[in-house]
């Protein structure tokens, strides 16, 4: 059967339905595309319905992140709240040699045998795997989109350190919301896109932050890794961040941006081995230098600040010379041991890497990096939690708190590195002096 495109005609007047991931920043990117008139809208439905929408039209061995996808757009088409005929859904293609590269088939296979055949599915790539006449990613959506993604990971990274020590509960997340919606009428206007704006704002949201009361206790430091959904994702990882603030911990999660600049490495190192268009190389590396440079922008400002930072992409990719080869891409490759070493040069070192059950990428650079790991940071206390659709929430919990009980019992060992004495605007010692 012909896919259905995504014609001109069809931008004017349909809803394109977008499954959430990283709820800060979707938002903000959401924006941008609907200055361009593209009417999106976020997906947050979850619960048994939509897993078990995934079960009924995808094969259970299909990745988890594929199966709760597909679920959670079938769900909504079945909800009565959307015109089906006006009604388009986005997915990403990666473009790689891993499973994500196929899920929009598995998806049209299943609106196919659901009855919605008539729903186009849109592919988001930049790879030129499908085109849509009617929706067209272009640079300035491109760059736009980076600024939103910056934001989003600087709000994530600085909420992950403030939440759990605030001392009225809730201000952390009133304030990602007003610098959300703030950032989001700045894009309609085309504000707050260029670098310069950048720097500013990232300086204004870091002092913001750090004006919010917070609490001189100690915590429990843990990083979260893994495959991209089900690190991210609330309904793929079972509201793991919600679960880690119930038990007494801080947690890091590392940004979006170090994947994207992983994804555009790659590509520029298949030109360099096996050969390819010039211009295109030099379009490719002019765009990882301008996020490098985003990069740099976002490092410093926190670097000025009580928080910690994350670490630049070229340090990051340093640390697992020697422990596997830059050829190990599929999935997060290379880039998930760098995660956990970054994360125990951070103090982070209590590690959850989270990978949907038979997902063989996240076991090969996951699971079996945990012993080299070790042997280089003899106090990592990682463990691995499989989630799919037949893993008992229970269990995952269990699992976790049995490696919390360790981390309590090194907390003098889980001091962060980076510490700093100053006090912070309101008089309360920084979070950063205090764990
Ligand atoms: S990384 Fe794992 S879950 Fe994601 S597409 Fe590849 S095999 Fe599937």
């Amino acid at each position: 059967m012909d896919r259905i495109e995504f014609t001109k005609e069809m931008k004017k007047d349909y809803t394109i339905l977008v499954p959430d991931m990283l709820t800060i920043h979707f938002k903000m990117i959401c924006t941008i595309f609907r200055n361009e008139g593209y009417n999106l809208e976020i997906l947050y439905n979850g619960g048994k319905d939509v897993v078990d929408s995934g079960l009924k039209y995808v094969h259970n061995d299909t990745c988890y992140p594929a199966l709760l996808v597909i679920g959670q757009f079938l769900d909504a088409l079945n909800s009565g709240k959307y015109d089906v005929n006006k009604t388009a859904l986005i997915i990403m293609q990666t473009g790689g040699g891993c499973r994500a590269s196929n899920y929009i088939h598995l998806l049209r296979k299943a609106l196919l045998k659901a009855g919605y055949s008539q729903v186009p599915v849109i592919s988001l790539n930049l790879t030129s795997l499908e085109k849509n006449s009617g929706f067209k990613i272009t640079l300035p959506i491109i760059k736009k989109s980076l600024s939103a993604i910056s934001y989003g990971d600087l709000l994530m990274q600085i909420k992950n350190q403030v939440k759990p020590y605030e001392v009225q509960s809730g201000m952390t997340d009133q304030l990602v919301t007003k610098w959300q919606n703030k950032l989001c009428n700045d894009f309609k206007d085309n504000k707050s896109l260029s670098l310069s704006q950048m720097k500013s704002n990232f300086k204004e949201i870091i002092n913001s932050f750090s004006k919010i009361a917070v609490n001189k206790v100690q915590k429990i430091k843990v990083g979260i890794v893994g495959e991209i959904y089900v690190k991210y994702s609330s309904l793929g990882n079972n509201n793991l961040e919600d679960f880690l603030l119930s038990q007494n911990c801080e947690y890091m999660i590392p940004g979006l941006l170090e994947f994207i600049l992983f994804k555009i490495d790659n590509r520029l190192d298949d030109i360099k081995l096996y050969g390819g268009n010039k211009l295109k190389f030099s379009a490719i590396n002019a765009l990882f230098e301008y996020i490098r440079k985003i990069e740099v922008i976002c490092i410093k400002t926190i670097e000025n600040s009580n928080f910690v930072p994350p670490s630049y992409y070229l340090h990051k990719k340093s640390l697992v010379n020697g422990l596997i080869g830059y050829g190990n891409r599929m999935g997060e490759g290379w880039l998930l041991p760098a995660d956990m070493l970054e994360l125990c040069e951070q103090g982070y070192n209590n590690i959850i890497c989270a990978q949907p059950f038979g997902c063989l990428p996240t076991h090969i650079v996951g699971k079996a990096m945990i012993r080299p790991i070790k042997e280089r940071f003899p106090t990592a206390n990682i463990i691995t939690i499989d989630y799919d659709p037949g893993a008992s929430r229970v269990n995952q919990e269990n699992r976790i708190k049995l490696m919390l009980a360790i981390a309590t019992e090194q907390i003098p060992s889980n001091q962060p590195i980076k510490t700093k004495e100053e006090k912070s605007p309101n008089g309360l010692l920084p979070i950063a002096s205090v764990l």
